[in-house]
């Protein structure tokens, strides 16, 4: 049995590091004069007669983009930074339109933040990451890898609750769905739902349909918390605890009080009203390194983009003809493009001067830390794929035994959001807590042997969805004609999740094929849901 912090290795993972060179940004807007500038149509912006079709992407059915390659008179070229899911659907986006792409990532893998490591036998998550059936462009992102098979989705919502408050013993709840239209498909699940009262599951009720009327385009509701927002509706201490955060803090990463209105909205009315289908779960039964690096890498050699591992980017300037020079360690690449798919610090420090009207801006964006307890016992100690828990500092539990390889017992992991408190905290005391946790929420580890106890921490999990963060988020587009940015932090209207990141490449890649004069068609569904 180990008892053991995972090594720095991880946290070395962790973004937080900046170009190590000093940025030139002299001369940059002489050299704007560039053929970019002349933007054919703007995201969004006006359709031809031809192209039709519907502004959504159901919940229910992803778009799949097809895979057609155009080869164009004149190669047209781009580079990407940033091999996280942003980069990597930037460089799919691109190569598809008959684009060439380099992809440039510092770390020895891709994958940014949804990775895998080995630890003996075991293959382990950094993090347990789940989607949502209304996460229409990270199913895109599945599909175009090959690997929508090795994430399905739930059939229908179903999460089982443990809520362990009351010292008799646990009682367990579902939120479920029907086969009904919204907001009926919710209905019977929180009419039984066992963790509230009868006074105030009808208050949830009438709070849901207050947020379903709330317009996510106005921009006041950035402003506000959401916490605020829901005692304004009648919502009880015990509400926000047992349904509101319990659904918001794995999503949002921030209980209600830190939470902007506007993204809260956003998810609720997204993953729970929209459609009845849209908030069932998908998550990956083989590790996230499987999809996010080799199933990923697949895709883009096999597309032709040229894939560099290791290889930081130092600057990024413009090279007075119209065009762009990517400095990495030995080497300079001229590209006609650059999408810069970096967290926002790194950025910041990439970007030349004057591409945004004010840059310091993206270091108020906050950041906010998940924890993850990885516990194997010697023997099977749960049923279910996972459950979520009340009473307890245990917020949402999985069963990662037959994803991680192990052959024997059962390796359980705790995702832990909003864990501001317990990031620093020794493997020690986390054991020390949540063991005896584990005991009480299931009674068959109280005579289980743990074998092996470890915990991943990662300090700037997500951006902090504070009130005011919307302002601080910007576009795809950038003042540098040519020069655009991607990533789960930058205007897409949703939270830090995977499908934000997948937005944005979408959304990036979308304006610099515009620029480029590329097409686009084979991504404009995914465009009407990103702009
Ligand atoms: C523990 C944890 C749990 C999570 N759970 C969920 C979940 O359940 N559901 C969900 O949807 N989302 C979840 N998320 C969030 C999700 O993982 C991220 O929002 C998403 O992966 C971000 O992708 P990205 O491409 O925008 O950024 P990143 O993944 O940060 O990618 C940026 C990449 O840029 C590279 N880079 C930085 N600087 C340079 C440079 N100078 N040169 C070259 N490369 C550089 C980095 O190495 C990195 O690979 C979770 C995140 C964590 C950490």
């Amino acid at each position: 049995m180990s008892d053991t912090t995972q090594p720095e290795g991880l946290d070395a993972e962790s973004p937080g590091c900046s170009a190590s060179e000093p940025k030139g940004r002299a001369g940059v807007e002489d050299a704007w004069g560039s053929p970019l500038l002349e933007r054919s149509r703007e995201l969004g912006g006006a359709r031809r007669p031809d192209e039709g079709g519907s502004s959504t992407v159901a919940a229910s059915t992803p778009a799949v983009a097809p895979r057609r390659r155009t080869e164009p008179q004149e190669k047209r070229t781009a580079v990407v930074v940033g091999g996280g899911l942003a980069g990597i659907t930037t460089a799919l986006a691109l190569a598809d339109a008959g684009v060439r792409v380099t992809l440039l990532e510092g770390r020895p893998r891709l994958g940014g933040l949804a990775f895998s490591f080995q630890r003996g036998v075991l293959t382990v998550d950094n993090g347990q990451h789940v989607y949502l059936r209304c996460c229409t462009a990270y199913r895109w992102f599945l599909e175009r890898i090959d690997a929508a098979a090795l994430a399905p989705l739930q059939d229908r919502l179903d999460v089982p609750v443990l809520d362990v408050t009351k010292p008799a013993g646990g009682r367990l709840g579902r939120l479920r769905r029907d086969a009904l239209p919204v907001p009926l498909h919710l209905g019977r699940s929180l009419a039984t739902y066992p963790h509230l009262s009868l006074a105030e599951r009808a208050k949830v009720g009438r709070a849901a349909l207050a947020l379903k009327a709330l317009d996510l385009a106005d921009p006041a509701l950035d402003s506000e918390d959401f916490g605020s927002w829901l005692t304004r509706h009648g919502q009880s201490a015990r509400a926000v605890e047992a349904l509101w955060d319990l659904v918001g803090v794995a999503t949002l990463n921030a209980v209600a009080g830190d939470a902007s209105l506007g993204l809260a909205a956003m998810v609720f009315k997204t993953g729970l009203l929209s459609e009845p289908g849209a908030a069932d779960i998908g998550w990956a039964r083989v590790p996230l390194g499987e999809l996010h690096d080799r199933l990923a890498r697949k895709a883009l050699d096999s597309s032709g983009v040229r894939t560099e591992l290791r290889t930081r980017v130092t600057s990024i300037l413009p090279n007075g003809k119209g065009r762009w020079s990517v400095q990495v360690p030995g080497e300079t690449l001229d590209a006609e493009a650059v999408v810069l798919a970096v967290p926002q610090r790194e950025a910041h420090d990439l970007l030349p001067e004057g591409a945004l009207d004010a840059p310091e801006r993206l270091l108020e964006i906050g950041t906010a830390p998940i924890l993850n307890i990885h516990v194997v016992y010697d023997r099977k100690v749960l049923k279910r794929p996972f459950f979520a828990a009340l009473g307890t500092p245990v917020q949402w539990v999985f069963d990662r035994t037959e994803a991680s390889g192990l052959s024997e017992g059962q390796y359980l992991a705790l995702s832990q959001s909003a864990a501001q408190d317990e990031i620093d905290e020794p493997v020690s005391a986390l054991r020390e807590r949540y063991l005896p946790e584990l005991e009480r929420l299931l009674p068959g580890t109280r005579g289980a042997e743990v074998r092996d106890f470890f915990v991943t921490r990662e300090r700037t999990a997500t951006f902090a969805p504070t009130p005011g963060v919307g302002r601080l988020r910007p576009g795809a587009r950038t003042k540098a004609p040519g020069l655009y940015l991607a990533g789960a932090w930058t205007a897409t209207g949703w939270p830090a999740t995977m499908e934000s990141a997948v937005r944005s490449g979408v959304s990036a890649a979308g304006a610099a094929l515009s620029a480029l004069g590329r097409p686009r068609d084979h991504l404009f569904e995914l465009f009407e849901e990103a702009a």
